[in-house]
């Protein structure tokens, strides 16, 4: 999609901090963090939101998965524990409209969550 944020920092077209990247997936890290470590882990295929999932998506989902425990265990929070987090549409509070996984962690996790 020509004006999503997320496609462009995939495409490289928008600068940031990227730790991870493959032939499907792109991690970096997130530009307002709410945790010591918070990266955001995004597919490079263009879904919306979590409703457009489909089932051809299902080893891309447990990619994106893995991805974010490789990252957890790099950064070292693995074992202490961390937070995966999809939000979907407005009341969930998502703001970009391109697929993501947030990965938090390095401080205790409060549940329920705000
Ligand atoms: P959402 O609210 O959609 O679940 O999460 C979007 C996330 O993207 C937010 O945590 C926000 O800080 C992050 N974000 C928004 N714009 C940018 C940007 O230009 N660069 C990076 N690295 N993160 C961004
Ligand atoms: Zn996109």
């Amino acid at each position: 999609m020509s004006d999503c944020l997320f496609c462009k920092i995939i495409a490289k077209k928008v600068p940031a901090k990227i730790i991870y990247d493959d032939e499907a997936i792109t991690a970096f890290e997130d530009v307002n963090p709410q945790a010591p470590v918070h990266t955001l882990i995004v597919p490079k295929k263009h879904l919306s939101t979590t409703l457009d999932i489909t089932e051809e998506d299902n080893e891309l989902i447990g990619r994106l998965i893995r991805v974010a425990n490789r990252v957890a265990m790099e950064k070292g929070i693995a074992e202490r524990g961390f937070r995966l987090v999809m939000n979907t549409n407005p009341e969930a509070g998502q703001s970009v409209y391109h697929i993501h996984l947030h990965l938090l962690g390095g401080r205790p996790m409060h549940w329920p969550p705000g």
